[in-house]
């Protein structure tokens, strides 16, 4: 067996050890006699995955009972509409711009109200997170929108906007589960599995329960509705099944390992290797402000676009894949998630180390 070290943003690397428990229930789930894939969600065997993944969920991060988990469909983008559609009741609310997934959330927004881009680090290409102290929150904002970390330009916040009581939204589609989150602070988290917990297939989306309501944009269609999915707990139609079984083996995962606190403190260590490096590096440097790094996404580049070709090239006949920038920034852009070994991001930085050597 092979493995790569697979730096992709996503999807993603996923832990050996879920990979291979799935491997081994793939006939034969649990007396079964089928895969997860063959089954019934309506099924005993499956109502207990679901049931397991969601309190598994709560135990890690420490959800309220006001609020819902729920397991959707439609990926991360689907929620740059639902969200509006659900929540948008005065049309109007404030987003802040920190790059590409806020960009498409905020042209999706834009299709039912008013859309005030109330800060932006547009103008550094998205290497920071905007100032929140000098922030403008609207009177009739119906929500505040954030995305928490972002994938492509390796940001992320380290504080919250002072919303002012106003509903706080985020995207945490590329930093969930990998530190512990006041899940108070927010009306609505959702995230995209395949980043950091799972399959694509799945969002999950976690919703303070006086927000699921009927008072919704009129024309929303009965399956973008937060509380079709809230009454039928996550079964209104067929759910995506197996993937939400191997997000329930990845939240298990991850509270054996400790929970969020000892995430937290793994991708640290893992994060502070190759940004020391990078610091330090003739020939290599991180291009987002040191106060906004990622702990999960790290872009670096070299100068060169040659270079940064090379570099890929050598990496990829190594075994360190998807290390490429986004196709919109170029560069290098090593994604270090949950599921990234300590030992990973060690080899890499030696290989960067040599790359060096020999390329100064
Ligand atoms: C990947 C990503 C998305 C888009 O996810 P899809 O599941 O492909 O729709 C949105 N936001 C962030 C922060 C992401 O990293």
């Amino acid at each position: 067996m092979a493995r790569v070290y697979n730096f992709s943003a996503g999807p993603a690397v996923l832990p050996e050890e879920v990979l291979q428990e799935a491997a081994a229930e793939m006939l034969d789930y649990n007396g079964t006699g089928m895969s997860v894939m063959e089954m019934s969600h309506r099924s005993k065997a499956f109502e207990k995955i679901i049931g397991e993944a969601e309190q598994d969920l709560r135990d890690v991060m420490n959800i309220p009972d006001n609020y819902r988990v729920l397991f959707l469909q439609g990926g991360a983008s689907q929620q740059f509409a639902m969200v509006p559609m659900n929540l948008m009741k005065n049309r109007v609310a404030d987003y802040i711009h920190t790059g590409q997934w806020t960009k498409k959330a905020i042209q999706e927004g834009k299709i039912y109200g008013q859309v005030n881009i109330i800060a932006s680090s547009e103008d550094q290409v998205f290497t920071y997170i905007p100032d929140l102290k000098e922030l403008k929150i609207s009177d009739d904002a119906d929500y505040v929108y954030i995305c928490h970390n972002n994938t492509i330009y390796g940001t992320k916040y380290n504080e919250l906007p002072d919303t002012g009581g106003k509903i706080l939204v985020a995207d945490m589609s590329s930093d969930f589960l990998s530190e512990p989150v006041d899940v108070t602070k927010y009306g609505l988290i959702f995230a995209g599995a395949q980043k950091n917990v799972g399959p694509a297939g799945v969002v999950i989306v976690i919703i303070r329960e006086d927000l699921i309501t009927d008072d919704v944009l009129p024309g929303t269609p009965t399956m973008l509705k937060y509380k079709t999915h809230a009454d039928n707990k996550s079964l209104y139609n067929t759910p995506p099944a197996y993937g939400i079984y191997i997000c329930g083996k990845v939240f298990k995962w991850v509270k054996k390992l400790g929970g969020l606190e000892a995430m937290k403190k793994r991708n640290e260590e893992k994060a502070k290797i190759l940004y020391n490096y990078l610091d330090s590096s003739k020939l290599f440097r991180g291009t987002v402000v040191k106060k906004d790094r990622s702990l999960m996404n790290v872009p670096f580049v070299t100068g060169s676009k040659e270079l940064d070709a090379k570099f890929v090239e050598e990496a990829t006949k190594i075994g360190f894949e998807n290390l490429k920038g986004h196709r919109t920034v170029g560069g290098m852009r090593a994604s270090i998630y949950n599921a990234m070994p300590l030992e990973g991001v060690k080899k890499l930085v030696q290989f960067m180390e040599q790359f060096e050597k020999e390329n100064i």
